[in-house]
C-alpha cells in the first residue's frame, strides 16, 4: 500500500471526507508524514498537492481529495486519470464522438478521444473504434 493509499484508507476512501475517524483533518494527516512536500499551485484555492517518499501523492482542492494520478507531474487526480498530455496538446483538432454500433453523434469528443480514435484507426482499417464508458465509440472528424 503507498501511504498516499493508507492516507485514503483512513478517510475511508471518500473524496470527500476531510477527517478520519479521530477528527484529524487531511492537511494534518498528510503533514504528519515527515517526508510529505506540499506544492501551493494557482491563486487562493488552487489545488494542492502532497508528495510522500514512496512516489504517491495526494491532491487536494476546495471541493474534493483525491489520490494523485500515477505519473503526473501536475494537480491531476487519480479518479480522473492524468489529462496533462492531452492539456499539453494544442495541435489536436477535436471531431465528434459517434457511437460505433448506431453512428449517432454523443458529444464533441475530447482531444484525447480524438487521439486515441486516430491510433485505433491506424489498426482497425480506418474505423478507429475506442471504448468511452463500456459503449463502442468512434470520432468523426478530427485531426493531430
Ligand atoms: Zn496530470
Amino acid at each position: 500500500m503507498t501511504t498516499a493509499q493508507t492516507i485514503s484508507a483512513q478517510l475511508d476512501d471518500d473524496g470527500q471526507q476531510w477527517e478520519d475517524a479521530a477528527g484529524t483533518d487531511i492537511a494534518t494527516l498528510c503533514d504528519a508524514v515527515s517526508d510529505a512536500t506540499t506544492h501551493e499551485h494557482g491563486i487562493g484555492a488552487g489545488p494542492r498537492r502532497y508528495d510522500f517518499a514512496d512516489g504517491s501523492g495526494i491532491v487536494v482542492t476546495d471541493e474534493c481529495w483525491d489520490i494523485l494520478a500515477p505519473d503526473c507531474t501536475a494537480y491531476c487526480m487519480a479518479g480522473g486519470g492524468c489529462e496533462c498530455a492531452a492539456q499539453a496538446d494544442d495541435d489536436v483538432i477535436t471531431g465528434t464522438l459517434c457511437d460505433y454500433h448506431t453512428g449517432k453523434e454523443l458529444r464533441p469528443a475530447t482531444a484525447t478521444e480524438t487521439r486515441d480514435s486516430i491510433e485505433a484507426a491506424a489498426h482497425d482499417d480506418g474505423i478507429g473504434v475506442i471504448v468511452i464508458e463500456g459503449r463502442d465509440c468512434y470520432v468523426s472528424g478530427g485531426a493531430s
